[in-house]
């Protein structure tokens, strides 16, 4: 049989967008992925058809032995898989990635390198200080801390190590802090020399401390692993350079969210989280499909004439206005009008409006600027925006799901219909539940999230339904819920949930200013 591949990949400090090019190719092509305690599970939903094996946290909770590692690489290798062995940072640095690489060499295996980027940089990075930096640091060294214990240690010699370096970055130091801070001293380096320790760097909950060698140990008693210590003139420039622990830059720090939305639309919330300073946990509970019976939808977009609008001035059956509720309103519909060997052509002379920025976005994708994005209230902007002039003709465009309900989308049906206004409502797609990604599940089970967000109904029910024994009231009991809009608030509490957050305006911006509100006056 052909022997398989190994590839030790970097999976960088924690975020998990700081992995490489390269490290994500591999890992979508892996078959199999073996990986430690400190990498982001939220990376091992690209390893789609992956075998994923945890060793850094076994049953009995402890970590597998090095030598039973490399023993299942070159047997998952030997098998002819392509392996991804997924460790934090960058596989060299202490990872023990070299003892791997030597193991596989023996065995006669191929391997391949992907760097990563290292907490060792990334961690002063994030904190704001550049490890070295012209007339103050002109030298870096790393260093493992968990050895600091071992005095006599030959491969630790401290009298180099307190003077030979500008800047000193010790990893795996927290437990040692106190014999590494006495040893640097006891050397020769001065007591008043600045040291700041970055706990759980790039993540939504980093923590920095700053002191000097003389009071950093007092300092940093709560202070947890992982984190990095930073000794050097240095830091000083934090003061300076301090860019992403800012709450004012950063208002959602802290918090891990839930984001149950169907995958495409996902990475609508899920960006405004990550951009203020949030981490979210995708777990969509429902997908988007298109209508199973789409009549009516052909017969809407067959009604769309632009000729004849043109000669006539006006056609009858033609629509003035086209109003798109959410990006996937916009997307399953003009991929309908493709389906019946149309083009955006047919829009021609139609005034296109959107229900936020999120699906003005997405026309743009296929060429089309929307006529009308409302800024704050959308019921009541697009209402009297239309409603302006009477007797138009109107196609609002929306899921099969939301359009049964009493959701925003019959509001604004009503708004338009009280404004003389022609309504025709017509499902462009539906919302289905799906089964649970098991990761992102036991993620949150794990409690590893501290509030849940959902954006409709269906998104609460068919969590409720996914966590079938685990009450749902239980799981969410300790996380504080946000929901869309009073419609979802509604089903949520009627399962027993407590509510804690009702968004002012029903659009994903409505969700985050309410989240923004509500973490500024808990963190104040
Ligand atoms: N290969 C890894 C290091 C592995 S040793 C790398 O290149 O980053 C584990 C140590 O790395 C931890 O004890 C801690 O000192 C450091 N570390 C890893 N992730 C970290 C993070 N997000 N923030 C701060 N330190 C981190």
């Amino acid at each position: 049989m052909k022997s398989g591949v190994v590839y030790l990949v970097g999976a960088g400090p924690g975020d998990p967008r700081l992995i490489t090019l390269r490290g994500l190719e591999c890992l979508k092509q892996a078959n199999v992925v073996i990986y430690d305690r400190l990498v982001n599970r939220s990376l091992l939903a690209f390893a789609r058809h992956a075998e994923l094996i945890d060793v850094g946290k076994r049953p009995n909770r402890h970590t597998a032995p090095q030598s039973e590692i490399n023993a299942l690489l070159i047997k998952k290798a030997r098998a002819g898989n392509i392996v991804v062995r997924l460790k934090g940072g960058d596989p060299l640095i202490f990872g023990r990635g070299g003892e791997e690489a030597v193991a596989l060499a023996k065995a006669g295996l191929p391997f391949e390198i992907v760097p990563g980027v290292t907490s060792a940089i990334a961690a002063p990075a994030y904190a704001g200080i550049p490890v070295t930096h012209r007339n103050t640091a002109c030298s870096v060294a790393f260093a493992t801390g968990h050895r600091a214990d071992f005095i006599d240690d030959p491969t630790c010699d401290w009298r180099r190590l307190a003077k030979s370096t500008d800047t000193l970055v010790f990893l795996m130091g927290v437990h040692n802090l106190p014999r590494i801070v006495e040893q640097l001293t006891a050397h020769g380096r001065s007591s008043d020399t600045p040291v700041a320790i970055v706990e759980r760097a790039t993540l939504t909950d980093q923590k920095t401390v700053v002191g000097t060698l003389a009071n950093i140990v007092e300092l940093a008693a709560e202070v947890r692993p992982p984190a990095a210590i930073i000794i050097g003139e240095v830091v000083h420039l934090r003061e300076t350079l301090r860019w992403f622990d800012l709450p004012d830059r950063h208002p959602l720090l802290g918090l891990r969210v839930l984001n149950t939305q169907p995958s495409p639309e996902a990475g609508t919330l899920s960006g405004r989280l990550r951009a203020l300073g949030a981490e979210p946990l995708e777990l969509p509970t429902t997908q988007v499909a298109p209508v199973t019976d789409s009549s009516l939808l052909d017969s809407a977009i067959n009604a769309l004439c632009p000729e004849e609008s043109s000669n006539t001035g006006r056609n009858n059956q033609s629509y003035d206005w086209i109003i798109l509720t959410s990006p996937n309103s916009a997307s399953f519909f003009i991929n309908r009008l493709f389906a019946l060997g149309q083009d955006v052509r047919r829009l021609a002379g139609v005034k296109l409006a959107v229900a936020d920025r999120y699906t003005a976005e997405t026309l743009l994708e296929y060429g089309l600027v929307a006529d009308l994005i409302p800024i704050a209230d959308t019921v009541w902007e697009i209402a009297s925006a239309i409603g302006e002039r009477p007797n138009q003709h109107v196609l609002l465009l929306g899921s099969q799901t939301l359009l049964s309900d009493s959701s925003a989308t019959t509001e604004l049906a009503n708004a338009l219909s009280a404004r003389n206004t022609s309504v025709e409502t017509v499902a462009s797609y539906t919302i289905q539940p799906v089964k649970p990604d098991p990761v992102s599940l036991s993620a949150l089970l794990d409690c590893d999230v501290n509030v849940a967000t959902f954006v409709d109904p269906l998104g609460f029910t068919s969590l409720a339904k996914m966590l079938n024994n685990q009450s749902v009231v239980e799981v969410l009991s300790p996380l504080t819920v946000a929901c869309i809009d009073s419609n979802t608030a509604e089903v949520a509490s009627a399962l027993g949930v407590r509510v804690d957050l009702i968004a002012e305006t029903n659009t994903i911006e409505g969700l985050i200013d309410t989240l923004v509100k509500w973490h500024t006056d808990v963190e104040r």
